[in-house]
């Protein structure tokens, strides 16, 4: 369901004012009498006046704030039922018109909101999988006051501004304008003794632990599933699930390609030129690689079976060696002695060629 702030483009503490002109503008903008047989714009003005319904009204934005679509359940906010036009010029204008649908009826059960929870993995974790538990912070009723805000024993105030009905007229000339009662909000009523547990908020946030199994050879980016660890539903609903978003530590070592790792290996000249037989590590253990002799920098030896496990438990990918070459910084004089010797015989080799 699209976000009711995002729906009319204002920020998520705009105020009153800002929340009735954004509506108005865009109000105008979609009004099915200047968008005749207009199907989407339809929709939006429906969309538009659901938002507004909701954000306009102190207690209604309070929980949509708090609990998103699911802290809605049961109230009627499902755009409008035979409209009457706010635009038209009666002689009345009912800005508020579908400020109407409170609490009629049953509540209906509202699936909770779905939650994110970020884990960084190492490679090593990858390969085998791990088994966790997750913080997981979430909204619950508070306990102290039942959700409603209110101090235990008191009792919520008739807004004496607009005497309960959520709305203040103001006569303009021939019109009389109904506006949202800026006191309550236009809900009519007002917490006198807000609740000490939750200062009137009618939630806590609470702290669970959650145990989430991830299966070997997940990639960054990957999101797991837990049904139903997300916000609690209200009014009996569904509760939300908890996504697991997958992200994986840089490994000192080897860099990832999908399934297959990729180590540099570093290797003397003399030792690439020979050939040599030289010990590579891996993410558990180690490995023999025979590196054939006249072997160039940047030349890549592939090791099977030493890369990480796929994700649907298929076979494992292959560590990639790649080599690099390293020049000697510190010689001694013999080893300076036979390479000079060494260099001489190249030179002779190569006029020998000429
Ligand atoms: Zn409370
Ligand atoms: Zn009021």
């Amino acid at each position: 369901m699209e976000d009711y702030y995002e729906t009319l483009g204002i920020s998520r503490n705009a105020t009153p004012e800002e929340i009735k002109t954004a509506y108005r503008r865009l109000a105008l903008r979609y009004h099915p009498d200047k968008n005749p047989g207009n199907q989407a714009a339809e929709e939006r003005f429906k969309l538009l006046s659901e938002a507004y319904q909701v954000l306009s009204d102190i207690e209604k934005r309070q929980l949509y704030d708090l609990y998103g679509h699911a802290g809605l359940a049961g109230m009627d906010v499902s755009g409008f039922g035979g409209f009457e036009d706010i635009f038209s010029s009666f002689g009345e204008v009912f800005e508020d018109f579908f400020g109407f649908g409170r609490r009629r009826g049953r509540p209906r059960p509202q699936p909770g909101a779905d939650l994110r929870h970020r884990v960084v993995l190492t490679l090593e974790q990858v390969m085998q999988g791990i088994d966790t538990s997750l913080e997981v912070e979430r909204h619950a009723p508070c306990r102290s006051c039942f959700g409603t805000g209110l101090e235990p024993g008191t009792r919520s105030q008739t807004c004496t501004r607009c005497g309960g009905r959520g709305q203040v007229g103001q006569s303009r000339g021939m019109l009389k304008i109904f506006t949202t009662c800026p006191e309550c909000r236009g809900a009519g009523s007002l917490i006198a003794t807000p609740c000490k547990e939750c200062h009137g908020a009618g939630a806590v946030r609470e702290t669970k632990q959650v145990q989430v199994r991830i299966p070997p050879g997940v990639d960054k980016g990957v999101r797991l599933r837990l049904r139903g660890e997300g916000e609690a539903g209200a009014a009996g609903g569904s509760p939300g699930d908890l996504y697991v978003e997958i992200q994986i530590a840089p490994h000192p070592l080897f860099t990832r390609e999908g399934k297959n790792l990729q180590y540099r290996a570093q290797l003397s000249f003399v030792e690439a030129a020979l050939g040599s037989e030289v010990e590579i590590p891996t993410l558990n253990s180690s490995a023999r690689l025979t590196v054939p002799s006249g072997t160039q920098p940047g030349a890549t030896f592939r090791i099977p079976g030493e890369g990480l496990p796929g994700l649907r438990g298929n076979s494992r990918g292959d560590l990639m060696v790649e080599v690099e070459l390293k020049t000697p910084t510190k010689l001694s004089s013999r080893q300076e002695e036979l390479l000079k010797e060494f260099l001489k015989l190249t030179e002779q080799e190569t006029r020998k060629a000429k």
